[in-house]
């Protein structure tokens, strides 16, 4: 018998029988043995760690909607209206005037999806364009860059300020007749800093294009640090030029994979965004997404994770979450040769080397010896952390290896492996 995780040279073929359940789900238990401890705080990112009691409520409303279908809201009346509401509380949350839009597989799709309605919008609004372009901050996700490829749009990437946001002026300075979307991002994926939104949308509104406020990761974590005090430009649709914003519900909604928010700031801007075709023997297909089918479970998840927690749940998680994210930073910045890079808003963020001799890479390796799985950064050189509320327990412990990692590393001056910073 052999595991899926095992290499073998035979190519895999249906069991001429079928195999029983119990063995079945053994083998895949087995399997598991040899991904990363997700659950001990082992990667930062790809799961987002919720309390228990949250994880119980994602697993049970998941699969009460195990068989569902969103593809129809009139077979399944129950998702659209769930789906609907999900999208008035984010909406309200991120200060739309008139919610609209959908759930999406994923923060890509959500992307892609305000790529496309920038591209409609442009259409209608600026016929003239017919090469359409996108500008953007070098640090903006590469989703938009693979929505552009997908799209025919050409990306434009703007270099960021030593800030690590990036400069007014150089976004205008990018700025062609073909522009039909300008994108910030509240905070970026790389460094965790948030783009001067208002004056993006601002400079969005001169032109008469769209603004997306890319809001993964922030979408669910920014409104509960405001209402802690802390002060934040206008991220969301407070600044009035932002046209869309994408939003991952499991992010720091702490709900299911793989759910996603698409929001338009109003339903003129929303209408852009369904695709409609009639002209096939089935009659009209409308599809608010880039998918037909899709799974119920996700939508159910979300929908009673965020009443579940509520704004109190909310509250409770990012003050938590924020006061073991101070405390590594300040453990970061306390460990000789290494600093946190720029000043991140949320535990999104990466840290570099303050001593230009210790080579970061030696410390990634360092930290992968020991367990810890490891997202290299390549411009500039630094490792990435993506941390929620289940990596408090274990920042004590990553930062007693850390310590020791860069001791080691100074004190023989070893060089490390520049090895891709990749999911893959
Ligand atoms: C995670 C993330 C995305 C992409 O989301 P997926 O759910 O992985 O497709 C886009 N933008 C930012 C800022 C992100 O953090």
């Amino acid at each position: 018998m052999t595991a899926p995780t095992e290499t073998t040279s035979i190519r895999a073929t249906l069991p001429r029988t079928g195999r029983p359940k119990d063995e079945l789900l053994r083998e895949l238990e087995a399997a598991k043995a040899h991904d990363i401890d997700f659950k001990h705080g082992r990667v930062a990112g790809m799961v987002y760690l919720a309390p228990d009691d949250v994880y119980q409520v994602q697993r049970e409303a998941y699969m009460a909607y195990f068989s569902e279908n969103a593809l129809s809201a009139k077979a399944f009346p129950s998702l659209g209206r769930m789906e609907s509401e999900i999208v008035e509380m984010a909406g309200s949350l991120m200060h739309s005037p008139d919610p609209a839009g959908s759930v999406t597989s994923g923060g890509s799709e959500s992307i892609f999806m305000g790529v496309k309605i920038a591209r409609e919008r442009a259409r209608a609004l600026q016929p003239h364009i017919t090469e359409p372009e996108i500008v953007m901050p070098f640090t903006a996700h590469a989703a938009f860059t693979k929505s552009a490829y997908l799209l025919g749009l050409k990306s434009i990437r703007v270099p960021v300020g030593p800030d690590y946001r990036v400069r007014i002026e150089a976004m205008r300075a990018a700025i062609t007749d073909n522009t039909v979307l300008i994108v910030g991002s509240a905070p970026s994926y790389p460094f965790g800093m948030i783009d001067p939104i208002p004056e993006l949308a601002a400079l969005a509104v001169e032109h008469n294009i769209s603004c997306h406020v890319d809001a993964c990761v922030g979408g669910f974590f920014l409104p509960w640090l405001e209402r802690l005090g802390r002060e934040l430009p206008a991220w969301d649709f407070r600044s009035p030029g932002v046209t869309t914003i994408s939003a991952d519900l499991h992010k720091f909604g702490y709900t299911a994979k793989a759910a996603s928010l698409i929001l338009s700031r109003d339903q003129e801007v929303f209408e852009y965004q369904p695709y409609t075709f009639g002209d096939w023997p089935s009659g009209i297909y409308r599809t608010p997404n880039v998918t037909g089918t899709r799974p119920g479970g996700p939508i159910a998840a979300a929908w009673a994770v965020l009443n579940y927690l509520g704004e109190e749940g909310y509250l409770r998680l990012t003050r938590e979450t924020v006061g073991f994210v101070e405390r590594l930073w300040a453990g970061i910045n306390a460990t000789p040769g290494l600093r946190v890079r720029g000043e991140p808003v949320m535990p999104c963020f990466a840290y570099e080397p303050a001593d230009p001799d210790l080579d970061i890479y030696a410390v990634a390796d360092g930290l992968e010896a020991r367990g810890w799985w490891v997202y290299r950064e390549r411009q500039p050189k630094g490792i990435h952390l993506m941390l929620s509320w289940g990596h408090g327990a274990y920042v004590d412990r990553y930062l007693a290896d850390l310590r020791e990692v860069v001791e080691q590393v100074r004190r023989e001056g070893r060089a490390g492996t520049a090895k891709a910073a990749s999911y893959n």
